[in-house]
Formats: structure tokens, sequence, C-alpha cells
């Protein structure tokens, strides 16, 4: 019997979930209750295998990517490539979710601002308590995590802007010592990554079944009511997320890359899917890069440079889910924001989406510093919390899309033969 393709497994998969999820959500409290411990579960035991490879695999691909890549010349023109891309990207989705906000005017219904209709109850003390302490949310704070103090607590928090840099600095330190101690680093890191790259492919043959667990475990929690009262924000953000996905990357990698976007689409299904499931760059990292060196063909120094990189530092999606959402607040309760306002959003939207964790909800830690720069009531976020896990989702396959389209667009342009059949 032919094997069906992972993606469409993926799929099927989530398919599933919908409909077990809305199912169950019409039986007893009791089944209901034990059908979402029995999807927890399953859904936890995917991300934490996959977490579990994240600290080892970022480490040992950055490393020996930039070890791999040469001299520091060579790096230092993958750098500036990457990191213009990083930008350009995420300005332009900003861009778009700023134009498209003021177009749509979500936080207006009928003339009046919906912050009205919707009923603001929860206080700005209530939603900070939700979503992170106050520390946490500062953006120097986020910028100085970059170097951290000591990198197996950074690794253990899970600040990976950090061990990154230390990464980055090790590699980069690699191509500076000569001889025996170079070979001897060189083989070490090539071997973890490669048994790290082992482990994902395992890993990644139980994508669907914890797919399921992920989605179905939302579905069943939230149901689809939860979407009702905030239907034009769902679709400002929606609309605005599928330009940049169907329209802007595709035609980044058509025009700049010379690349087939329907191979790209397709090549990437599986991160793509997976990014959706668990609402995490950083977790879907794996199967990122999984995808783009066996299903795409780009070489593993490639990868293991520009991806890892990416999944904490470029986030288009959240990029956009920002502004939108500190717009639509302002809509919601009436405030008019000057131009220059909407500047410094579309700067801090930026800036945010760079330092923010490539985890579940992290926006929303980044949308308060935005409402507090600009002068905005943080208890607006209330208004979209009940809609974020949905949107997240698609952020997160809109963020992870924009990794490997930069991977794919910067290999191409370094020579790099992809989708030879
Ligand atoms: N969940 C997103 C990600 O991991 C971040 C966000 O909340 O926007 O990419």
């Amino acid at each position: 019997m032919k094997k069906i393709a992972l993606h469409w497994q993926i799929l099927i998969a989530l398919a599933l979930a919908l409909i077990v999820g809305i199912l169950i959500r019409q039986l007893p409290e009791g089944f209901q209750a034990s059908a979402l411990a029995t999807f927890t579960f399953i859904g936890k035991l995917f991300l934490q295998a996959l977490r579990m490879l994240i600290v080892p695999l970022i480490v040992s691909s950055i490393i020996n990517g930039v070890s791999g890549i040469g001299t520091g010349e060579d790096v230092g023109r993958l750098g500036f490539k990457t990191l213009s891309y990083y930008i350009v990207t995420t300005l332009f989705a900003t861009l778009i979710g700023l134009t498209v906000v003021n177009l749509m005017t979500p936080g207006i219904s009928d003339g009046r601002p919906v912050g009205d209709l919707i009923g603001l109850s929860e206080k700005g003390s209530d939603i900070i308590a939700k979503i992170g302490s106050q520390e946490q949310i500062r953006l120097v704070d986020i910028f100085l995590r970059m170097i951290p103090i000591n990198i197996v607590s950074a690794a253990a928090k899970g600040e990976m802007l950090g061990l990154i840099i230390f990464s980055l600095l090790f590699g980069f330190g690699m191509t500076r010592i000569k001889g025996r101690h170079a070979e001897i680093l060189v083989g070490f890191w090539h071997a973890i990554f490669y048994v790290m790259m082992l482990l994902t492919d395992w890993i990644m043959r139980f994508a669907p079944i914890g797919v399921f667990g992920l989605v179905a475990k939302v579905v069943l929690l939230t149901g689809l009511d939860a979407l009702k009262p905030l239907l034009s924000l769902l679709f400002t953000v929606l609309f605005a997320l599928g330009l940049h996905f169907f329209l802007v990357l595709p035609l980044l990698l058509k025009f700049i890359g010379g690349i087939n976007p329907k191979d790209h689409y397709k090549a990437m299904a599986p991160a793509l899917l997976t990014a959706f499931s668990t609402s995490s760059s950083s977790s879907t990292l794996p199967i990122t890069m999984d995808c783009l060196e066996k299903r795409a063909g780009l070489s593993n120094r490639m990868t293991s440079f520009v991806i890892p990189l990416g999944a904490t530092v470029n986030m288009d999606g959240t990029a956009l889910y920002e502004s939108i959402v500190a717009m639509f607040i302002a809509q919601a309760y009436g405030i008019d924001l000057s131009i220059m306002t909407q500047f410094t959003v579309v700067l801090l939207a930026l800036l945010t989406s760079i330092g923010v964790a490539g985890i579940p909800s992290a926006s929303l830690v980044a949308i308060v510093i935005i409402l507090e720069a600009v002068g905005l009531p943080i208890e607006g976020v209330g208004l979209v919390l009940g809609i974020d896990r949905i949107l997240d989702m698609c952020r997160t396959a809109v963020n992870v899309f924009s990794d490997t389209c930069g991977a794919v667009i910067i290999g191409k342009s370094e020579g790099e033969a992809l989708y030879s059949k």
C-alpha cells in the first residue's frame, strides 16, 4: 500500500481533531474532562519531545553552521543577507498590518468603538497577571537577555536569544583556531548535530498524533463560540496574514529567489502544519530544518545558519499581529492615534517581534509593551485574549514560512541548487 505523505497525515489529523473536538463538546462534562486530559497528555508528549531537542539543536546547528561557513568575510556576508531579509520582510508585514487595520477598522462597529459593545471587564493588573509578571514586560530586559550571564541558566529558562549569541560567538571562535583542536571541535559538533537531526526525524513521524492532541484540546477548550464577538478582528488579522503569506512572500520567492512558490509550500507543509498546531516557532524548529534539508534540498550549512536565528528573530506574523492589535485597541476605545504614534507602533512591533521568544502567546507580552509605550490602556489586551490562540496558530505558521523563504532565497543567492529533482 502506498504510504500517505506526512503533510497529508498531519492535515487529516487536524481535520479529525476539529471534528472530534466539536463532537465531544456536546457530550456530558465528565466525559469532556477525561477527553481533555487525554488530548492534553498526547499533545504534551509531542511538544515535550520537540522541546527536548531545541537546546542541543540550536547550539549544535549554529556552531556547525557558523564554523562551516568559512572565513569571517563569508560569515559577515551571510549574516548581512540574513538580517536584511529579516528586517525587510518584518517591516513589510508590519506595514501590511497597519494598512489593513486602518482600512478595515475592526475596532469600530456601526460607528461605535467596540469596547463599549464587548464590555471591558478585566482590570489592567489582572491582564498582566494572566500574561506574565511586570518585570517580564520591559523592552530593555528583552534585549539585555541577549547577553546571558550564564548560558546554562539561559538554556534552562528557554532564553534562546542569549543561547544563539553565545553559539554564534563560539562558532566564530572555532574558525580562528587551527590544527588538532579545530579538527576535534568540528568533528564533535558535526556529530552532535547529525544525531539531533536523526532524533528530529523520529519525532516527526509522531507529528500527526501530536497535532491531533494539540488541536483537539484547543477546540474542546475554546469551541467556536469564543470567536463570534470578535469576528471582524479575526478577519482583519487573517486577511493581513493571508496577504503576507500568499502574496508578499511568494513574490519574493519567485522574483528574488527564482523559486516556484508552489514547490516551496508543498515542501514546507509539515513544518507549517506543526507551527500551526504548536503555536511555537521554537518547538517547530527541528521540523523546519528537516523540511528544508530533506524536502527542499538546502545545504546543511545554510539551514544551520539561517533557521535557528530566524525562529527567534524573524517573526513577520507576530509583528503584523502586534501592530493590528495595538491599533484595534485604540479603535475599540475610540482613541485616535497620530501618524507619529502609529510610526512608533511600527517600530516597536518590529523590535519586539525580534525580542520575543518563539513560544505560544509571546505576542501578548509585546503588545503590552507597545500599549504602555504609546499610552493606550493595557487592559485592552483583554479584548483579544479569547481569540488569541487561533490567531497565534496562524501567525506562527507565517513566522515559520518567512524563515524558510529567507533560507531558500539566501541559499539560492549563494549558488545552491534547490528543488532539483
Ligand atoms: N507563537 C509565536 C511564535 O512562536 C509568537 C507569538 O506569540 O506571536 O512564533
